[in-house]
């Protein structure tokens, strides 16, 4: 497999390539097909496997695909990326416009530290993405009515560190804020409090071990 026969956006292709990712790694070459046909994975894989960008770029393809093709909602976010720590979703942020630079690819950071009010106006104005951390997003969605019906893909990175920072049931209630997306959840280890939590979200999840 190569990232050239995954029928991607051109665009996208180039900025891959331009990223220097000239081979796809282990954990991209399971989980970017089947993510691109839209099943749910379940995928352990440590950080430096390129386990970020193998739920990124399906991300910005679906995202790239959807804005090119209706004109519909052209406004409301088609897909979230939750992680532990703001940290975590800083670097996932600027991964993500590094992949979508030059496609109908916009994000919002959503973490605690920086002003809500603008996040929330980056939201407004309409965003492809949305990042964040679990405390800061229900707080967001709490106080807010933001309209997620179109997220299609919600992915979380790092499952059980947010398992073990007691995250859980804010994942939960982020999750039922949204209309039946495709999950895609990473974790280094994988508990059966894990599995279990995958599966109360998605049908027929696939399993991926690298
Ligand atoms: P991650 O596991 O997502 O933290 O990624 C680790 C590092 O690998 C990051 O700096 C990525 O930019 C880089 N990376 C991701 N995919 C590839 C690839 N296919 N080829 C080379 N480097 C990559």
């Amino acid at each position: 497999l190569s990232f050239s026969s995954c029928g991607l956006p051109l665009k996208l292709l180039q900025n891959v390539e331009a990223a220097g990712y000239d081979v796809p790694t282990p954990v991209q070459m399971q989980a970017i097909p089947a993510a691109l046909v839209g099943k749910s994975l379940l995928v352990s894989a440590d950080t430096g496997s390129g386990k970020t960008a193998s739920f990124l770029v399906p991300i910005v393809s679906h995202c790239a695909n959807s804005r090119l093709k209706s004109c519909k909602n052209q406004k409301n976010p088609l897909a979230m990326v939750l992680t532990p720590t703001r940290e975590l979703s800083i670097q996932v942020e600027e991964q993500a416009k590094l992949l979508g630079k030059g496609l109908p690819f916009k994000t919002a950071l959503v973490v605690g530290g920086d002003s809500m009010a603008g996040q929330l106006h980056r939201i407004q104005q309409g965003v492809e993405l949305i990042v964040g951390t679990p405390g800061r997003l229900i707080d967001l969605l709490i106080k807010h009515n933001i309209e997620l019906d179109d997220v299609a893909i919600f992915a979380l990175d790092e499952v059980d560190c947010m398992l073990q920072r007691g995250f859980q049931d804010q994942v939960m209630q982020i999750f039922r804020a949204l209309s039946q997306p495709q999950v895609l959840m990473y974790s280094a280890t994988i508990s059966k409090d894990i599995e279990t939590m995958a599966s109360s979200m998605a049908k027929n999840v696939m399993f991926i071990s690298v």
